[in-house]
């Protein structure tokens, strides 16, 4: 076991930065995903730490040791890749034994990982078989057994479930999780697929061109996004966006508004402009929202298409009927909202009804910077909470709202 430290590590290629400025501690055991799009340098960082790339900049730490120079073999790194390169004309002991052999381990020794390995596996009575004799699932495993035997501190897969289909892929994802619980190993794991990164890791590294955007445990990832980058790619689907103007009263977005004291909102004046952010299990019709404590006002909407899912329903809402509809980013235009709701709901297209944002998960963000401002609006006060004054001008209600708070505004 070890811990495996980055320090401002950044590689520069002609003219791309692969990794930029990244600054990682992954824990002693931990199970750390990094993920982000195609392209956003996942497997030169994983490349970085296993001693195949050196870095532009910036040191790596195995343990309390400065790796940066040291050759892959001695990292005490073990890798897992997408292309499971089993030698052909091998059995399935002499493939997990090649490397133990190539170092002249002694055969009992050998034996002893061997069968220590397959059994973690689940490879056992498969030693003697081929690798055309077997499927891509029993094929991945004997590459994992392979790096298993090498006792590494570290494990670094780079998408080793890529290859296999969707149903062998869950079922991996369960195997790999069982795996880590019984080597107690650290394990850095690269994946685009977000899915595959929120049910196995303890945190999550979201990585976009390069840069790191957050790494925390997958619900926070969730839950409490550090910015629209990471918002929109945890989760599917992904969560709605709708741009508006920061008012004295609340946000204003082209379809609708949201009441709250806008100097509750750290980090943002009035005449901002803010990207509210909603998941569409958040989003619900208002005649069935009446456990949620706190909802924003109702908004007309008409239903357009419905997916049934089996244990939920997507339904595609138009905010504005006579507004142009984008097929392309349905979720980026402030005339379409995404929601879900439970299949017993009696629901139909072309219906006009009313929808409410459950305000505990209302998340605002900076529109230029793309910064996560607030995550849940529920207990930011109503705009003239404090300003009853009687007056109602416009002064009046800035300086009460202002004096029941402890912000600069
Ligand atoms: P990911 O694993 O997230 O898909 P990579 O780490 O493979 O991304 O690549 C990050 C960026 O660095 C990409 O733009 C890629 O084209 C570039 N890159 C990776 N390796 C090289 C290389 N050997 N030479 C030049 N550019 C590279």
């Amino acid at each position: 076991m070890a811990r495996v430290t980055l320090e401002h590590i950044t590689k520069r290629y002609e003219d791309v930065t692969a990794v930029d400025d990244m600054n990682v501690e992954i824990r002693d055991g931990e199970f750390v995903c990094l993920v982000g799009p195609s392209g956003c340098g996942k497997s030169t960082t994983m490349e970085i730490v296993a001693g195949l790339t050196t870095p532009t900049e910036g040191t790596v730490f195995i343990g309390d040791a400065d790796v940066t120079k040291l050759p892959p073999k001695d990292r005490g790194v073990a890798m897992v890749f997408q292309n499971i390169a089993l030698f052909p004309h091998m059995n399935v002991w002499e493939n997990i034994s090649f490397g133990l052999r190539l170092r002249k381990f002694d055969t009992d020794e050998i034996d002893r990982r061997v069968e220590h390995a397959a059994d973690i596996v689940q490879l056992e009575g498969m030693l003697e078989r081929m690798p055309d004799e077997m499927s891509g699932g029993q094929r991945q495993r004997v590459a994992i057994a392979r790096a298993i035997v090498r006792n590494p501190d570290v494990f670094l897969m780079d998408e080793p479930l890529a290859n296999l289909d969707a149903k062998l892929r869950v079922h991996m994802r369960t195997e790999l999780q069982r795996l880590h619980k019984e080597l107690d190993t650290t394990i850095i794991y690269v994946t685009h697929d977000q899915a595959e990164a929120m049910t196995m890791s303890d945190r999550i590294a979201v990585i976009n061109a390069g840069r790191l955007q957050q790494i925390d445990p997958p619900l926070i990832c969730y839950n409490e996004p550090a910015n629209l980058f990471v918002a929109g790619f945890i989760g599917s689907p992904s969560m709605n966006f709708v741009e508006g103007d920061l008012t004295r009263d609340g946000l204003e977005t082209p379809n609708f508004s949201v009441e709250f004291d806008p100097s509750q909102v750290p980090n943002a004046t009035v005449g901002d402009r803010l990207t509210l952010g909603i998941r569409p299990e958040d989003v619900f019709l208002e005649h069935r929202a009446g456990n949620l404590e706190t909802t924003t006002d109702p908004i007309d909407a008409v239903t357009d298409v419905l997916e049934p899912m089996g244990d939920e329903i997507f339904v595609y809402l138009l905010l504005d009927e006579s507004a142009e509809r984008s097929m392309e980013d349905a979720l980026a235009t402030p005339n379409q909202l995404l929601m879900s709701v439970s299949p017993d709901t009696e629901i139909h297209e072309d219906e006009r009804t009313n929808v409410v944002l459950d305000r505990s998960k209302v998340h605002l963000f900076d529109t230029d910077t793309g910064e996560a401002l607030v995550h849940g609006i529920d207990d930011l006060p109503g705009p003239t909470a404090g300003a009853d004054t009687g007056a109602g001008t416009a002064g009046t209600e800035t300086r009460a709202t202002g004096s029941g708070t402890d912000t600069e505004r």
